[in-house]
């Protein structure tokens, strides 16, 4: 491996502490259990610090971090503001309970997410990954049609789209579709009514790109009007399905769901947790349609992919039918025990004002430009299939047919090559299947978006080579 990269921006990190890293390494295998990873033939990968978009591991190899840290980093690795936010929370509280009991900070994050989040999100629920956002998302939309002044109590299901990620626990497993994660939990899970998935790559043949977005919100539609008496929510990834591979959804789907779900009288839960926090361009990626959702989700970049720290935000009309008299039972009983934890607070709200002065979003744009001129590139190279891109968010599709766009078998592992390619060139990328995913920190550079891209394209054409 080469190291490709050198710090920028803020002072380098101290030395790493010594440790003996062949003994980290074996500890590293054998008895930490990785998320997601095979662990027989797991190659540990040990970063040791960070700083700006720069990842640097125990043996001091530095990389460019191509995938946000698993898609939560945004303005980068030690961000002084970041990290002192957390230092001066930790003089006064580290954790209080969020139920029944506050603290300030934890107070002032509910306030500005509600300044910032799409006109009519007023009430906040706290919690601490995607996945419990989601969770509690859709318990909210359960118990909302019992309680509120139209009560629906025959409104127990939910609509979700195929291939959509939504977390691990068994509720947000239950509305995902993912087969391979998912299909084997199935004796545990609740059952969905599933919509095709509205992929602007594969479209249902006879389909053309113009008649998409019409298509698939029919198909929607269709299940709405056998279904809404049974449906509480529909639930959506908005704009990109993150895990089913950067799956693009048409432009002017969102819109046309929260027309639905309102025509039809089911709530729409929109799970930002991926899209959100400016991942496509703007704060919130259900903007781009002017949609404003009965309930967000949002995780991963909230705390600028700092602490774990998630938030569910409902409406007043959703919120008002939690309210009522202690014998009522009205309450969301429902919480966990870090949700709104100060130090979390704290970093998430320091995160959210660098949007304000960093100018975030506005700084984007010429990165944004830079990634679709290498995309437009990238999609030229034998085996790209396809490019895709929303904001700061792309997958590189690579395929067995380029004219059939026929994927190759899951466990040919494509992507999973180019990364490999990628990290021995100093560039952390992570695949999804064959799909090659970029998604760097938002405060990424252009040198380094080049850096990446470079490597990206690399991969690719060595995978052409070896296949050749
Ligand atoms: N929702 C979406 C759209 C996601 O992409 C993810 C994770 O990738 C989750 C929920 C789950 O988030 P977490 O891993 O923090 O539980």
């Amino acid at each position: 491996m080469t190291a490709s990269t050198s710090l920028s921006g803020n002072s380098r990190p101290e030395p790493a502490i010594s440790h003996d890293v062949a003994q980290l390494k074996d500890w590293d295998r054998n008895v930490v259990w990785h998320a997601f990873t095979q662990m027989q033939e797991y190659d540990p990968f040990i970063v040791q610090s960070a700083q700006g978009c720069t990842l640097i591991d125990v043996d001091g190899r530095e990389y460019i971090d191509g995938v946000s840290s698993l898609w939560c980093n945004v303005h980068g690795h030690r961000h002084p503001k970041l990290d002192q936010a957390i230092r001066d929370q930790l003089d006064r509280v580290a954790h209080f309970t969020n139920l029944g009991g506050s603290n300030d900070t934890t107070i002032r994050l509910a306030k500005k997410l509600v300044d910032v989040a799409p006109e009519g999100l007023n009430h906040v629920f706290f919690s601490d990954s995607g996945a419990t956002a989601v969770e509690a998302g859709l318990k909210m939309a359960f118990q909302y049609w019992r309680q509120c002044d139209h009560p629906q109590p025959t409104k127990t299901r939910y609509i979700t789209l195929q291939e959509s990620y939504h977390g691990d626990t068994i509720g947000s497993v239950s509305i995902g579709g993912m087969a391979m994660f998912h299909d084997l939990f199935k004796p545990l899970l609740f059952e969905p009514i599933r919509c095709p998935v509205p992929d602007t790559y594969r479209l249902p043949s006879g389909v053309a790109p113009l008649e998409a977005c019409d298509f698939y919100l029919q198909q929607l539609e269709a299940l709405l009007a056998q279904h809404a008496d049974e449906v509480a929510a529909v639930v959506i990834e908005p704009l990109v399905q993150g895990a089913a591979g950067m799956v693009m959804h048409p432009t002017g789907f969102l819109a046309g769901v929260r027309e639905l779900t309102q025509r039809y009288d089911v709530l729409m839960i929109a799970d930002e947790v991926a899209v959100g926090m400016g991942r496509t361009g703007k704060l919130f990626a259900c903007e781009h349609e002017h949609v404003v959702p009965d309930i967000v989700c949002l995780g991963k970049g909230l705390s600028g992919g700092y602490l774990p720290v998630a938030a569910t935000i409902a409406t007043t009309e959703v919120w008002s039918a939690f309210l009522g008299e202690h014998h009522e039972a009205k309450t969301f009983f429902h919480g966990h025990t870090f949700g709104g934890n100060p130090l979390g607070a704290a970093v998430s709200l320091a995160s959210l004002e660098l949007f304000e002065e960093e100018q975030t979003l506005q700084e984007m744009q010429p990165k944004i430009e830079r990634l679709a001129t290498h995309l437009s590139q990238i999609a030229k190279l034998p085996g790209v299939g396809d490019t895709r891109q929303r904001g700061l968010m792309a997958g590189i599709e690579i395929v067995k047919d380029q004219e059939t766009r026929e994927p190759f078998p899951w466990s040919d592992r494509k992507g999973h090559q180019v990364c490999q390619h990628a990290i021995a060139n100093g560039v952390w990328l992570r695949p999804l299947g064959n799909v090659v995913v970029i998604m760097p920190p938002l405060c990424v550079s252009l040198d380094q978006l080049d850096t990446i891209c470079g490597a990206a394209c690399e991969g690719i054409r060595a995978l052409d080579r070896a296949d050749g």
